[in-house]
């Protein structure tokens, strides 16, 4: 029988603190695997000693080799570089600074071989973060999940895998400039299953998601996954109008019995709180048509510098 062919794709963003603790570590784990496994690092723009350390690790490496952008495009854009250029029958994403165990990949690659075409990594309990970005992870699942006719598993996170076939959609079919790639790989069907894995702290280095970023990525990613936000103009309006409505009737009454309303407070109330929602509507309404523009413009995902050792498997 063929022996499975296996693609790991670790994003790189700044990590020469971690990367060669990463290697070693990886190395470890996949030469104890019985399948042939190419390494595939996307350096994400890294403005660090990120692009030499990895050019010299993947030139000691057979079956290595590294993907240097033009610039800085995020993990989400690294992580779907790997997948175009992976040849693996299955392909793993992970990140550079083991908080992605390589210990997990055994078991990730059974269950490719079981027949699974999708596994979600999911944290059981994560070292580093703290209480808020877990408060604020829940919540942020319960609303994508609210809203959205997908449902996402929470605590998901940018570790799985995906087969040649799950991959293949990817690179053809799911293009989309704003996406949110976990979630994506949990709406296209097949066999899918979930493991659960701890993440410990960061080996080294600082995270490159704090929290402003991740709440750009929240929006982005609702955005991606639901139209509901769109209709806040449609439930807003009524309300107004219900709302209007019993002021009039209230200023009405007040006047035949003589007792006129005086309406300076209401007005103003009326006036801001109105004001308030048509701006969060016209707001929400422009963030969908950047979205739209976006996708119209169609400029590439990721740009690509050089590749080191770019060879035809
Ligand atoms: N990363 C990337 N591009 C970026 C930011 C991060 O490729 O613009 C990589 C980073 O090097 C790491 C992974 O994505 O391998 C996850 O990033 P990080 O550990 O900073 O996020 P956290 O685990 O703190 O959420
Ligand atoms: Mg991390």
């Amino acid at each position: 029988m063929e022996r499975i062919h296996f693609s790991i794709v670790v994003s790189v963003y700044n990590e020469e603190a971690v990367l060669q603790h990463f290697h070693d570590e990886l190395e470890k784990t996949i030469r104890q695997l019985d399948y042939d496994v190419e390494i595939i690092y996307v350096d994400d723009g890294s403005s660090d000693g990120s692009r030499l350390l990895l050019d010299r690790l993947v030139a000691d490496n057979p079956y290595a080799k590294a993907i240097h952008f033009s610039r800085n495009f995020g993990h989400e854009a690294a992580m779907i570089a790997g997948i175009d250029h992976a040849n693996g029958d299955g392909i793993v994403c992970m990140d550079a600074d083991l908080q992605n165990p390589p210990a997990m990949l055994p078991q990730i690659m059974s269950l490719y071989a079981e027949g699974y075409d999708v596994v979600t990594m999911v944290r059981e309990d994560r070292a580093d973060g703290g209480w808020l970005k877990h408060i604020t992870s829940g919540l942020f699942y319960r609303i994508i999940n609210r809203m959205s006719d997908a449902q996402l598993q929470p605590n998901a996170s940018d570790f799985f895998m995906v087969s040649r076939r799950v991959a293949e959609v990817l690179r053809k079919d799911y293009r989309e400039r704003t996406r949110f790639l976990r979630g994506l790989i949990q709406t296209v069907g097949f066999r899918s299953t979930t493991l659960a894995y701890r993440a410990p702290r960061r080996a080294a280095g600082h995270s490159k998601y704090p929290m402003s970023k991740l709440a750009r990525l929240a929006f982005t990613s609702i955005a991606s996954f639901s139209k509901a936000p769109l209709k806040l103009g449609i439930y807003s309006g009524l309300l107004f109008g219900l709302l209007s409505v019993a002021l009039i009737v209230y200023s009405i009454v007040m006047w035949i019995v003589d007792r006129p309303v005086g309406g300076y407070t209401t007005l103003i109330i009326f006036l801001s709180a109105f004001a308030a929602v048509l701006l969060l509507v016209v707001g929400i309404t422009g963030y969908y048509v950047g979205i739209v523009l976006d996708e119209a413009k169609g400029r590439p995902i990721y740009l690509i510098d050089y590749t080191t050792k770019e060879k035809d498997q």
